[in-house]
C-alpha cells in the first residue's frame, strides 16, 4: 500500500509564496522522497482504561528514517503541513494503522489527523474508501482532531457529522492549548476529549499550580462527563499523576507510565494486557 506519486494532484509545491527557510526546503525535498521510499513507519502507545489499567487502544505515532536516526513529527509535520504533503502522508497512516488492526495486530488504533487533512475536500471519502478497502469494523477506529483544525474550518461540525456516521469514534487532541469555548465543545459531536499533555505536566508535582492543574482537570472532565465524553490524559508519567487523574475522573489515561510509542511487534493484544507499572 504504497502512497500515490506525486502527479500534482496534492499541490505538494502549490503554495509557492510560503516562506521556507533553506532547512525546510531540504527537509521537504527529502520528505517527498521520503514517502516514494518507505522511510516512514508508524510507532503505537498504548491508552489504558484509569479504572483497572488494562490497554483499550493504541495511538498511531509517526516517525521517519534518517541517516542520522529517527525524525520525529515536530521535525517534519509543520512543513509536511504546509506543502500540503501530509494529505498523501496522512492516507499512507490512515491505510497502515487500520491494516494492522484488520491483520489482528490491535485490538483499535487512534489516527492523528492535521489540520490540512481535515479540510481537504475529499477527506471525509477517503477514510470512507480506506476502511471499505481494508474491510476494517470502523468502531476500531478513532480519529483525533486538534482543537485548532476545528476553528479554521467553518464546515467543521459538517465534516465531524459525516465522519462520525461512518460508525468510527471521533476525539478532540490537545484539548486545553487552544480557545475552544465551551459552547462550542458542547456543540460538536464528539466522543473522546484528550487533555494536553501541558495540562497535565503539573498535576502532581507539590506546587500551587499543581493543586489548581488538577482542580481544572476535574471540572473540565466533569464537563465532558456531563456531555457524554470519554477523557484522556495525554502525557502521564507517574504513579500519583495516575491516580490523581483517576481520581479526577479521567476514563482512560495516556504516557511513558503505560508505554512508550513502540513497534507492532513489542504490542500483543490479548496478552499482558495488565500494565506492570501500575500491577
Ligand atoms: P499528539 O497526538 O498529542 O501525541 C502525543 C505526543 O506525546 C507524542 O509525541 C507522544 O510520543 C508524546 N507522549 C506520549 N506520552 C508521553 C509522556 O508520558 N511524556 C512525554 N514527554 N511525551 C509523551 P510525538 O510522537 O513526538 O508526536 C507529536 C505530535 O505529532 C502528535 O501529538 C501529533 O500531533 C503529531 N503526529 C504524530 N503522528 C502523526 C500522524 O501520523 N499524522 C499527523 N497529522 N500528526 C501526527
Ligand atoms: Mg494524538
Ligand atoms: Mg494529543
Ligand atoms: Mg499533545
Amino acid at each position: 500500500y504504497r502512497v500515490k506519486k506525486s502527479g500534482g494532484g496534492y499541490g505538494f509545491f502549490r503554495a509557492v509564496h510560503d516562506r521556507r527557510t533553506p532547512e525546510e526546503t531540504e527537509v521537504l525535498a527529502a520528505l517527498h522522497k521520503a514517502v516514494e521510499e518507505k522511510e516512514l513507519f508508524l510507532q503505537y502507545q498504548p491508552i489504558v482504561r484509569s479504572s483497572d489499567q488494562v490497554v483499550v487502544s493504541h495511538e498511531a505515532l509517526l516517525r521517519w528514517t534518517r541517516p542520522d536516526g529517527v525524525a520525529m513529527p515536530a521535525a517534519f509535520i509543520p512543513v509536511a503541513e504546509s506543502s500540503g504533503l501530509i494529505v498523501p502522508i496522512g492516507r499512507w497512516v490512515l491505510e497502515e494503522a487500520t491494516r494492522a488492526v484488520q491483520l489482528g495486530l490491535l485490538d483499535k488504533v487512534a489516527v492523528n489527523v492535521s489540520a490540512k487533512e481535515f479540510a481537504h475536500p475529499s477527506f471525509v471519502r477517503n477514510v470512507e474508501e480506506t476502511l471499505a478497502r481494508v474491510g476494517l469494523d470502523p468502531a476500531r477506529l478513532t480519529l483525533e482532531i486538534k482543537e485548532g483544525s476545528l476553528l479554521d474550518l467553518v464546515r467543521a461540525p459538517e465534516v465531524l457529522g459525516a465522519l462520525r456516521s461512518l460508525g468510527l469514534q471521533l476525539a478532540l487532541d490537545d484539548f486545553g492549548m487552544g480557545l475552544t469555548s465551551l459552547t462550542v465543545l458542547s456543540a460538536l459531536p464528539l466522543d473522546v476529549v484528550k487533555l494536553d499533555r501541558s495540562f497535565i505536566a503539573r498535576v502532581g508535582d507539590g506546587s500551587e499550580a499543581g493543586g489548581r492543574a488538577i482542580r481544572l482537570v476535574r471540572s473540565v472532565v466533569q464537563l465532558a462527563g456531563s456531555l457524554g465524553f470519554r477523557t484522556v490524559a495525554e502525557g502521564v508519567e507517574t504513579r500519583l499523576q495516575a491516580q490523581l487523574l483517576k481520581n479526577a475522573g479521567c476514563t482512560h489515561l495516556q504516557g511513558y507510565l503505560f508505554g512508550r510509542p513502540g513497534a507492532l511487534g513489542d504490542v500483543l493484544p490479548g496478552e499482558s494486557k495488565l500494565v506492570s507499572a501500575l500491577s
